[in-house]
């Protein structure tokens, strides 16, 4: 009659799986996460991911405690197939509770934690909370999973209803947490080894966090659709990274969605529509785990990349925001002063990686997983292999973004492009999208040195997309 729940991305107690079916099957449960160290050694010191996740467990123990006064987070440091059986082992539990993770090396994790559980005869038992439809829930009428999104999402909706959307109960079964856990005070990031970082405030700490953001949120989700696109303007939820670490319910927000979509409004539709991507990346990540390293069209793994000095170069300014092209710089700014890009600016990002520098979208994604405080595999890889053209219900690769097209469309006046490069604040409107286009003196009149204050863009996207179509001829020849 006791159990052990371990948090891992579902950093909450309100509705959630886990917990609520621990607290409903025992009389003694106490609650875990770990500081896994495979994760933390591989990350750079400077991580805002490692602050978000302290950040959250503050609040998740606060929750435990406001839940049953007396219990708490017990917060343990070392490898997962060691210190969860060691924890369970010590504690006298008959079961480990936790929610699904599906990415390939968390499931390699929990099967190596499962066998050390079962040398005692402790279960391990996990449950669905981090999407609403998972793995096979979705199916084609012949039982074949789904490779074109808006079928999927057809399916999805015909197959949703209150029943998947609705709460888990926690707060009902309290009286089971236990109140003599064994509890250490949260570490710092000194503590175990992270450099001092900051996050934006306006990201929220923890469920408080999340919580105020979805309120804000809530006030205008009926102006998504037409707000979603323009990355000066506050249209999407930022919510993402509450996502990832689950400091919200997904099935909240789902239910929110839904029940407004249901009575014609039109943002919450194209919202819901946005949180059922998120499911269809995730079963696809489940029956296609090869996609998140390899191009998920065989045929695309002949395109021959470009490498060498040169490429580095390249990559190295498109890391950094200098490549000349003032709406790819401003996102990757973005991306790298606060670890969030907006939707529209990574699918630009990305494009312009892959089909102007002609890197391989592999560095790409590896360079978002490293930044960005809501990387998340499934949809990390669908996002790089949409624009790469070589995913599933991807953009066809003979499609190709202009820069400066995407720029004018999404930020005509440079107000988003201004933000994170004020040293093209002087520029009017019909300048600042592509610079190297204004006479010198126009540039100078504004009080601009290209190649002193700004860089000359370091392609040409013409030449740029004449190769990449020449590049992608291989997979027109094999496909
Ligand atoms: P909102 O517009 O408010 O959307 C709400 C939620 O829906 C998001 O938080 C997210 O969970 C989900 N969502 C929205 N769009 C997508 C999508 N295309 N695919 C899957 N889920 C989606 N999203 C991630 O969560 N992690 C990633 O690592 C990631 N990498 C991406 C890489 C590329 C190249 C591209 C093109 C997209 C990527 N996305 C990723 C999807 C999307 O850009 C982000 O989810 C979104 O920008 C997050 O901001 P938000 O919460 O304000 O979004």
């Amino acid at each position: 009659d006791c159990a052990l729940v371990w948090f891992r991305r579902d950093l909450r107690v309100q509705d959630q799986a886990a917990l609520y079916h621990a607290l409903r099957s025992a009389r003694r449960v106490y609650c875990v996460f770990l500081l896994d160290r495979h994760i933390l050694e591989a990350l750079p010191r400077q991580d805002r991911r490692v602050l978000f996740i302290l950040q959250a467990l503050q609040s998740l123990d606060g929750q435990l405690k406001a839940l049953r006064p007396g219990s708490g987070l017990i917060v343990r440091q070392g490898l997962a197939a060691q210190e969860i059986p060691r924890l369970a082992a010590e504690l006298g539990a008959q079961a480990v509770f936790c929610n699904h993770d599906d990415e390939p090396a968390a499931l390699a994790r929990d099967a190596e934690v499962a066998q050390q559980l079962a040398s005692f005869a402790c279960a391990f038992k996990s449950y669905k909370d981090h999407v609403i439809f998972e793995r096979s829930e979705v199916l084609t009428a012949k039982n074949r999973p789904y490779g074109v999104f808006t079928p999927y999402k057809n399916a999805w909706l015909r197959k949703v209803d209150e029943f998947y959307l609705r709460a888990y109960p926690v707060e009902r079964h309290a009286q089971a947490l236990a109140t003599d856990a064994p509890s250490t005070p949260i570490p710092s990031l000194a503590e175990i080894g992270f450099e001092a970082v900051e996050l934006s405030p306006q990201l929220g700490r923890g469920c408080e966090g999340a919580e105020t953001l979805l309120d804000d949120f809530l006030d205008r989700i009926d102006r998504y659709d037409s707000t979603r696109d323009f990355p000066a303007l506050k249209g999407p939820s930022y919510l993402s990274v509450h996502l990832r670490f689950g400091s919200i319910s997904i099935r909240r927000l789902a239910r929110e969605a839904w029940q407004r979509a249901q009575g014609g409004d039109r943002g919450a539709e194209v919202w819901l529509s946005e949180l059922i991507w998120r499911d269809f990346y995730h079963q696809l990540m489940h029956h296609h785990p090869h996609a998140m390293t390899r191009a998920f069209r065989p045929e695309y793994e002949a395109i021959q990349w470009e490498s060498g000095p040169a490429a580095d170069t390249l990559f190295a300014a498109w890391c950094e925001g200098r490549t000349g092209y003032p709406l790819v710089d401003a996102a990757m700014l973005q991306l790298n002063q606060s670890g969030y890009m907006h939707n529209r600016l990574r699918m630009v990002a990305a494009s312009f990686l892959v089909k102007d520098l002609g890197i391989d979208w592999r560095r790409g994604e590896a360079y978002f997983a490293e930044k960005l405080l809501d990387f998340d595999l499934a949809a990390n890889n669908g996002g790089w292999q949409w624009a790469s053209s070589s995913g599933c219900d991807a953009q066809p690769w003979f499609r190709i973004f202009n820069p400066v097209t995407q720029s004018e469309k999404f930020d005509p006046e440079g107000r988003f492009i201004k933000r994170y490069l004020p040293q093209l604040a002087g520029l009017p409107p019909k300048l600042i999208h592509a610079p190297w286009l204004a006479k010198p003196l126009a540039l100078q009149a504004c009080g601009l040195a290209l190649g002193h204050d700004y860089p000359a863009p370091i392609v040409d996207h013409a030449e740029a997309r004449a190769r990449t179509l020449a590049r992608y001829a291989v997979v027109k020849s094999r496909a």
